[in-house]
């Protein structure tokens, strides 16, 4: 066995299939296109299921690969098992209907034994297969594998449910008793079982049969193959690594983290080791998955994120490490995968600041977090319980990120237990919900026969030809059935050559007419797709008779065309607007072309501000009244990409490719229709800024008639402001509008000076009226004042005049009751205080009060009993 570097390994996986005729696919996005049934890409097939349901047929019916995935089921096990990761790269090789069990059995056998290749010791290697399946059982044998080095194992089907399954066979590396974790005579000791001394290291699937939604096993007719090989894994064999950990893929992580921590230090003691291989998965899967476009947030694929991000600051913790760190594991990660994914380091700045801006979010969380811990705890000793509750646990695991080990912990620290049975409830609850929300596992279409099957050459020649009379028609599909002719109703058509654009990368599909010889209407186009040999089908009503290999006039709509094409090209220029003004970073994430408006999604953490908006606006108006033409350019995918030009990460590109040029300006990979001159588009205008979920913003516009149309209603809104506000000219608006706010203002404040003096006034009236209680001179009313501050001035000027002993007031505001009580010297001297006074009287008003002896007040929430209460005072005045 040779010594090789992860990188040579995975280069050595690829060349030798390339060697079998396969074509490398590259590795594809980790979030997975048109697939709402995954949330992250699991393995190499989870890409290719287009390929393996016969939506499209690939050029290569071989493919191998090398691909990112991440499997947030597993995170459980990482640091704990020797083999598992969150994140790592599945090896793969596949047959879309071509090769099967012989050479797919024969060059796992090759790759891994032959001394050219990998060149494992034979002995070592354990073969498992579906009792069943004889054929995999003999062609193994044939290989030279000795029969005790083959097992049969029940579980070696793969099945996921409706669609493509059939029996696999599993690969493992005897790793030595030595290594194992489990006693050589322990049921569990053999491959397949669980231990830790046979490592699976490949699974090979013989997809041959079709999983029907009623529960029977059909032979597909097209027989796959699809395999994974952890990369981790092997290398781990291939260097002689105790655990995946331990290879160049991990250690100048560990190593890294060790710096950082400066207390601790790797293979020190096992639970801190947990922490370092824990903070190595992590770091390499955050880094990933925001590289493809993923944002932290509180729901799906960014929660996911969130939750290793916060795992990694926890365990960075165990290790003593205080500060926000991971993000610096960014350019070691970068660096340890350039080879292969280069496009880490480019973003290297982009990934760092998503990371860091994280961590320090959840230093304040977890403070918030161990405050609300604590304050449980406090509760639980008061209540006289020992047991903290499993929902108290669950909500700090849930929306604080403590680990329920933590907070078991933090507990016992305090000799207090957890309530495990409740916390596993709680967990089980929150799965459901995410099964729920996950919908069904299964989007594999079956295959559609019928499509595969038709091979007819179809041209697209619409690029500048919007309607030709020298269409033939080659295929008619009515009710999934091909006929010959159709009098009417709905089909699908396919010709020998088509101006129809099918719909394609955010640009809907052209509508349009088909016209027979004689210029009769036949069909409306309604909608055109690929069909999966690429064809552009068209989705068509039939109007009258239509016949195979006749003639036909196909036109597009063209004023459709038109202003699709102007949003199209104007799409390229607010794309690179966009990198413009916010930076090389920003991704696309989505777009779609309409005639009426184009929508542009694209990574941003940040809201655009508007000052931005209309820098991009303007960038993009200036490229119009520059009047550049568009260039189109046919080269090869390598060409293209040294030009500089932009695609999509996740995008297939076939070896052909179309450049869209825009000057300096703009350089992308684009199959659709563009402008011949940016003069066309007229005018840009962005309608809108929004967020579509976290981390990704969403920006629609409008282009020449649209943006016209825009701008005629906003000037339609300012004439009607205009006539409303009775202005010679709308540029008098705004002044108009200041002038009338601050005549507002001064009406109001002119309104509160005359409020003031009618409460002077009437309070005048009030303290006229002095009643003699016993031997009290008593000045009581209920006054129309508003508030406590104007009962207040009241009693102000009642005590500069002196004319009574005692002075109550009471008033209502709305459904709230205010009283005033106030007394003067010669009444507190004989005991008599408003603070006594006002504590008897302010139960009448549903309220409480108090105060010093000369003044006291009280509200209450039932002015009704505001009469009742000055009845009390006088009462309680004659008895006193
Ligand atoms: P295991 O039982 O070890 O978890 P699996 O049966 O889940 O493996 P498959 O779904 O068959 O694995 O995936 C194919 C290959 O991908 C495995 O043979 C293994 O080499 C690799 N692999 C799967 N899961 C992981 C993981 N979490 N980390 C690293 N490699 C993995
Ligand atoms: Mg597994």
């Amino acid at each position: 066995m040779k010594k090789m570097s992860s990188a040579e390994v995975r280069q050595m996986f690829l060349d030798f299939f390339k060697s079998k005729g396969h074509t490398i696919e590259p590795s594809a996005s980790l979030i997975p296109k048109n697939d709402p049934t995954l949330l992250w890409i699991n393995s190499g097939v989870a890409t290719l299921k287009k390929y393996f349901d016969g939506e499209v047929i690939p050029k290569n019916p071989r493919l191998v690969s090398a691909q990112k995935s991440i499997r947030t089921n597993d995170i459980e096990n990482v640091g704990r098992t020797a083999r598992h990761q969150t994140f790592f790269e599945m090896l793969g090789n596949f047959s879309v209907g071509d090769y099967f069990k012989k050479e797919a059995i024969a060059w796992a056998w090759e790759l891994l034994t032959s001394p050219d290749w990998f060149g494992f010791d034979p002995e070592k290697l354990f073969i498992t297969v579906y009792p069943k399946d004889d054929d995999a059982y003999e062609i193994w044998r044939q290989q030279g594998i000795k029969a005790d080095h083959i097992f049969k194992n029940e579980d070696n089907f793969w099945d996921i449910g409706v669609g493509p399954s059939g029996p696999d066979s599993e690969i493992f590396y005897d790793r030595g008793q030595e290594n194992n974790d489990v006693a050589e005579n322990d049921p569990e000791n053999y491959p397949g079982g669980e231990n830790a001394r046979y490592l699976e290291i490949w699974n090979i699937v013989f997809s041959q049969f079709n999983h029907l939604p009623d529960g029977r096993f059909v032979d597909q007719p097209h027989k796959n193959i699809d395999t994974g090989m952890g990369l981790e894994r092997i290398v781990s064999i291939i260097q002689d690594a105790p655990t995946n950990f331990e290879t160049d893929l991990f250690l100048p992580i560990i190593r890294a983290t060790e710096k950082i921590s400066q207390q601790k230090n790797y293979n020190d003691n096992q639970a801190d080791d947990v922490a370092f291989k824990i903070i190595a998965d992590h770091a390499r899967a955050v880094t990933f998955a925001i590289g493809d476009g993923a944002i932290p947030s509180n729901e799906g694929r960014g929660y996911v994120l969130r939750r290793l991000i916060r795992r990694a600051v926890l365990n960075g913790g165990k290790l003593g490490i205080r500060q926000a760190f991971l993000y610096k594991l960014v350019p070691v990660v970068g660096k340890i995968m350039q080879s292969y994914y280069p496009e880490i380091l480019e973003q290297q700045d982009f990934i760092q600041k998503v990371i860091r801006t994280e961590e320090e979010r959840f230093a304040d969380t977890l403070s918030d977090g161990l405050e609300l811990l604590n304050q449980e705890i406090a509760q639980v000793k008061k209540s006289g319980s020992s047991v903290l509750s499993g929902q108290a646990a669950f909500r700090l695991f849930d929306t604080y990120g403590f680990p329920y080990e933590l907070t078991v912990e933090s507990a016992q620290e305090h000799g207090l237990s957890v309530d495990k049975a409740g916390f596993a409830t709680e967990m089980e609850k929150q799965k459901e919900r995410a099964r729920q929300a996950q919908g069904h596992q299964q989007s594999m279409s079956m295959q559609n026969q019928l499509l595969m099957s038709i091979k007819t050459a179809s041209q697209f020649i619409g690029y500048d030809c919007y309607s030709s009379d020298q269409c033939i028609l080659k295929n008619i599909i009515s009710d999934n059935q091909a006929v010959d002719q159709l009098d009417s109703g709905a089909a699908q058509l396919i010709f020998d050559q088509t101006p129809f654009y099918a719909e394609m990368g955010g640009q809907v599909a052209d509508v349009g007419i088909i016209k027979d010889t004689n210029g009769n209407v036949v069909a409306e186009v309604e909608d055109v797709q690929h069909a999966p040999n690429g064809q552009n089908l068209h989705f068509v009503n039939v109007k009258a008779p239509i016949k195979l290999n006749e003639r036909y006039c196909l036109e597009i709509d063209v004023t459709f065309r038109q202003k699709v094409r102007r949003n199209h090209t104007a799409t390229h220029l607010l794309d690179q607007a966009l990198r413009n003004v916010l930076g090389p970073h920003t991704h696309q994430a989505g777009s779609l072309v309409e005639p009426d408006y184009l929508r542009f999604d694209f990574t941003s953490l940040e809201k655009v501000t508007d000052q931005q908006l209309a820098q991009i606006e303007q960038i993009v108006n200036e490229q119009i009244w520059k009047e550049i033409p568009v260039q189109t350019i046919e080269t090869d995918l390598e060409s293209a990409k040294k030009m500089g030009a932009i695609a999509l990460f996740d995008n297939k590109y076939g070896d052909q490719v179309r450049v869209v040029k825009i000057s300096d300006f703009s350089l992308e990979l684009c199959g659709g229709t563009h402008v011949a001159n940016t003069a066309e588009i007229g005018l840009f205008k962005i309608t809108n800024e929004t967020s579509t979920g976290a981390g990704v913003r969403r920006i629609t516009a409008v282009t020449s008639q649209e943006a016209w149309q825009y701008y005629e209603q906003q000037v339609a809104i300012l004439n009607s402001v205009q006539n409303q506000l009775k202005v010679a000219q709308v540029k008098d608006i705004p002044n108009k509008v200041e002038q009338l706010n601050a005549e507002l203002k001064a009406t109001q404040k002119q309104l509160e000076n005359l409020q003031t003096q009618l409460v002077q006034k009437q309070a005048s009236g009030i303290l006229d009226q002095v009643e003699q209680i016993g031997s009290w001179q008593l000045t009581a009313a209920i006054t129309p004042v508003k508030n406590m501050k104007e009962l207040r001035q009241i009693a102000d000027d009642w005590k500069n005049q002196g004319k009574s002993d005692i002075l109550i007031l009471g008033a209502k505001n709305g459904a709230k009751a205010n009283l005033l009580v106030a007394a003067n010297q010669k009444a507190i001297a004989a005991g008599l205080t408003a603070g006594t006074l006002i504590k008897q009287i302010a139960p009448e008003i549903d309220g409480g009060g108090g105060g010093r002896d000369q003044l006291a007040q009280a509200g209450g929430k039932n002015p009704a009993g505001l009469q009742a209460a000055l009845q009390l005072a006088k009462k309680l005045l004659q008895e006193a």
